[in-house]
C-alpha cells in the first residue's frame, strides 16, 4: 500500500493512499483534522485528485466544526504543572552550575508555541511539558536556552558552545522535532 501526500492549494495536505480492497474512491477527514484520500487500485491519481476538488466544499464545512486543537485537560495541565514545578528549577540550575552560566529567572510556561526561550535579561523560560521529554532532550533544551545568555543568536559561535556542553546536540535537536510543540528558540 502506497501513500502520497498531496498538497492540495486550498485544503493544505492530503494524504492518497491506493488501496487493493477498496472498490470506490473514499474521502475522509480525522478529528485531528487530517484529510485522507482511499482509492481503489485501477483508479489514477489524477482522477482522485479530481474527486478531491470536486468535494473542496464538504472538506472545509468538516475542517470547520472540528475545533483547532483538542481543548486541553486542566486536570492533566496541572499534574504536569506540578510535575514541572518539581523538576525543572532544580535541573535548571543543576546544569546552570554545572558549565558556569548564570541566568536570572525561571518561567515555567504553558504554551504550544516553543519548548524554551531566553530574554536579554537572562530570564530563561521553559515549558511545562519539557517533562514529558527524554531526558536527554529536556536537557538539550535546558541547555540550548543556557547558551543563549552568552549568543542570542543561533550563529556558529552558539552551536559551538552549545555542542561543548551538550555533545551530540544536533542529534537532540533532530529527535526533538518528533515532538510538539516544535521549536526551540
Ligand atoms: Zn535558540
Amino acid at each position: 500500500m502506497t501513500e502520497k501526500i498531496y498538497e492540495d492549494p486550498v485544503l493544505g495536505p492530503v494524504h492518497i493512499r491506493k488501496n487493493p480492497r477498496a472498490r470506490r474512491i473514499s474521502l475522509r477527514v480525522n478529528a485531528a483534522r487530517r484529510i485522507s484520500l482511499t482509492l481503489p487500485w485501477v483508479v489514477p491519481y489524477r482522477s482522485g485528485i479530481a474527486f478531491l476538488e470536486s468535494r473542496r466544499e464538504w472538506v472545509q464545512e468538516v475542517l470547520g466544526r472540528i475545533p483547532e486543537r483538542p481543548a486541553p485537560d486542566p486536570a492533566e495541565t496541572e499534574r504536569l504543572r506540578a510535575a514541572a514545578k518539581a523538576v525543572l528549577p532544580p535541573r535548571l540550575a543543576e546544569l546552570a552550575a554545572a558549565h558556569g552560566f548564570t541566568y536570572n529567572r525561571l518561567t515555567i510556561k504553558n504554551n504550544v508555541s516553543n519548548w524554551g526561550s531566553c530574554s536579554v535579561r537572562g530570564n530563561i523560560n521553559l515549558n511545562l511539558r519539557l517533562v514529558t521529554l527524554p531526558p536527554e532532550l529536556r536537557d538539550y533544551v535546558i541547555l540550548h536556552e543556557l547558551c543563549h545568555l552568552r549568543y542570542m543568536n543561533h550563529s556558529p559561535q552558539f552551536h559551538a558552545l552549545l555542542e561543548q556542553v551538550c555533545p551530540g546536540h544536533r542529534t537532540l535537536e533532530k529527535q526533538l522535532r518528533a515532538y510538539t510543540p516544535r521549536g526551540v528558540k
